[in-house]
């Protein structure tokens, strides 16, 4: 991590962990980051829910 975040109702979902934190700017972030190995998968969201969703329905490449 380049800078020190601080995520919070940090939670898993399958292989996936989601995570609300706040960016440099003061701005509510959704992550949801895929932790299987070389899987790779991390993307960001506007809302919680759409994190959770992508979360629930990400499908790993790698078995
Ligand atoms: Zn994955």
């Amino acid at each position: 991590m380049p800078r020190p975040i601080r995520p919070r109702n940090t939670i898993r979902i399958g292989p996936v962990q989601v995570a609300t934190y706040y960016d440099g700017h003061g701005r509510e972030k959704h992550t949801a980051v895929c932790t299987a190995p070389r899987c790779g998968f991390s993307a960001d969201y506007d809302s919680r829910a759409a994190a959770e969703i992508a979360a629930r329905t990400h499908r790993c490449t790698v078995r």
